[in-house]
């Protein structure tokens, strides 16, 4: 594996080296947990990457998920030149395809009436969280333990650092946090104490949570845990909010929450909604929980603020409203869909006649591949809870010795633990990927 890097990847290493100097470790983007050093690329296009070096790789990274339809999709980017054409990047002023990109969302999620568009998932995590304890009149946040919902202060608290099993909240004052709470995954029992608790304490505003399990099913919930926690939320009065940011479009147009059938009061979108393009951040919801944004419905007297200069730009809404238009008209989430069924099908083959520690499963084009350190799978149920142990031991051993081993094949993967595919995902792609992991 290192011989291929060291041979093969020479112009990705001098860049990769260049950066250390003016960037802190050596790449803008978080997911770099591209190990030796991160690839750098030359072109992508539908299903695939080619890098500085002319290595060619089927990309299952494709940009942590936004690229829904592959890279570079030509309907969505000619969309997009001829606004640029038009009007320029942004002008601060309403613009048509805002209005058409809201009225598809509204259009499509079950929880969605009104829509807010933002900078990013973090931000737009921040707003909902800002939107519930505006409407509730209370302060305390539940969220599901090891769920990513962004970098604020207020949320990033409880998130392992990989490989250290410590916790990620260096730089942010202990009083920040003070009402975050967190539950472990499918443990409705816990999630009701603390509602109890916080009952006596003023009340929750809201319980946070991504439908598939923290970091898009990393740690599955059982099929039925959301709906659970939706009558949990009914009976206790708090907002129950679906970070949506991965699954939105991805699993359906209408998000997991057509998909598992339970509406949330407000849903946070990114990724897929500009369809990789910038700015891609959403709060959607309940229109008299939306309506605080502006102080209410009839009124401005309890104003919840959120901003963004770059915010709702006709680029990212012309972008996004192509983007969702072609992902409807060429039911992107069933093809890319079916390709993680094919890739986690062949994945499983080839784990039982290798006899391999490891487990394959996915949701629609959310595929996993993680070793039995990260889920414990006795009694094959792949709901009990991990073991967090060694957990960080075996996520490292993923991101760093698999991941390498991976692009050595050439296969990009996040975290060689997590594939998205996409609507280029041809079963002569996932026919190639599977061999190719076989070879790892
Ligand atoms: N929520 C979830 C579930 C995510 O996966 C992410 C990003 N991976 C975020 C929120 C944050 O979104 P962004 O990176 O756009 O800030």
């Amino acid at each position: 594996v290192m011989r291929y890097f060291d041979e093969r990847c020479q112009g990705s290493r001098r860049l990769a080296e260049r950066a250390q100097a003016v960037i802190p470790g050596g790449v803008q983007h978080n997911l770099a947990f591209n190990h030796p050093f991160p690839l750098a690329v030359a072109k992508a296009e539908g299903a695939h990457l080619t890098d500085v070096d002319g290595n060619r790789y089927i990309d299952f990274l494709q940009a942590g998920g936004p690229t829904l339809l592959g890279s570079k999709h030509p309907a969505v980017r000619q969309k997009v030149n001829e606004v640029l054409d038009a009007c320029g990047p942004v002008t601060g002023l309403l613009h048509e395809y805002e209005v058409k990109l809201a009225e598809l969302v509204c259009s499509v999620m079950p929880g969605v009436d009104m829509l807010r568009l933002l900078g990013s998932g973090t931000e737009a995590v921040m707003g909902a969280v800002r939107l519930a304890r505006a409407y509730t009149r209370r302060k305390w946040i539940v969220k599901i333990g090891g769920a990513y919902h962004g970098w604020s202060d207020q949320l990033v608290y409880g998130m392992r650092l990989p490989g250290t099993g410590r916790m990620e909240a260096v730089g942010i004052p202990h009083g920040v946090t003070g009402h975050t709470q967190e539950c472990h995954p499918n443990d409705l029992e816990a999630l009701r104490r603390k509602l109890q608790w916080n009952r006596l304490r003023g009340g929750t505003a809201a319980v946070l949570l991504e439908p598939l399990g923290p970091e898009s099913g990393t740690r599955p919930v059982h099929p039925g845990y959301n709906a659970e926690v939706r009558k949990l939320c009914d009976e206790f009065g708090a907002l129950l909010i679906f970070d949506e940011v991965v699954t939105g479009f991805r699993l359906g147009m209408g998000g997991a929450q057509a998909y598992f059938g339970v509406t949330p009061d407000l849903t946070v979108l990114g990724k897929c909604l500009t369809g990789g393009y910038p700015m891609a951040g959403a709060i959607g919801g309940r229109k008299d929980v939306m309506m605080l944004l502006v102080g209410g419905i009839g009124t401005t007297a309890r104003r919840a603020f959120v901003g963004g200069t770059l915010s709702a730009n006709p680029l990212s809404c012309v972008a996004g409203y192509y983007a969702l238009k072609e992902a409807q008209r060429c039911d992107a989430a069933g093809v890319a869909g079916r390709a993680g069924d094919r890739l986690r099908k062949g994945l499983d083959e080839i784990i039982q006649r290798r006899a391999l520690p490891y487990v394959a499963y996915n949701m629609g084009s959310i595929v996993h591949l993680q070793t039995s350190g990260v889920l414990l799978m006795d009694t094959g149920n792949l709901y009990k809870l991990w073991r967090a142990k060694d957990e960080a031991k075996a996520r490292k051993h993923m991101m760093e010795e698999m991941g390498a081993a991976y692009t050595a094949h050439g296969l990009v993967t996040l975290a060689g633990s997590r594939i998205y595919t996409s609507l280029a995902d041809t079963d002569e792609v996932i026919d190639d990927a599977l061999n190719r992991f076989d070879d790892v």
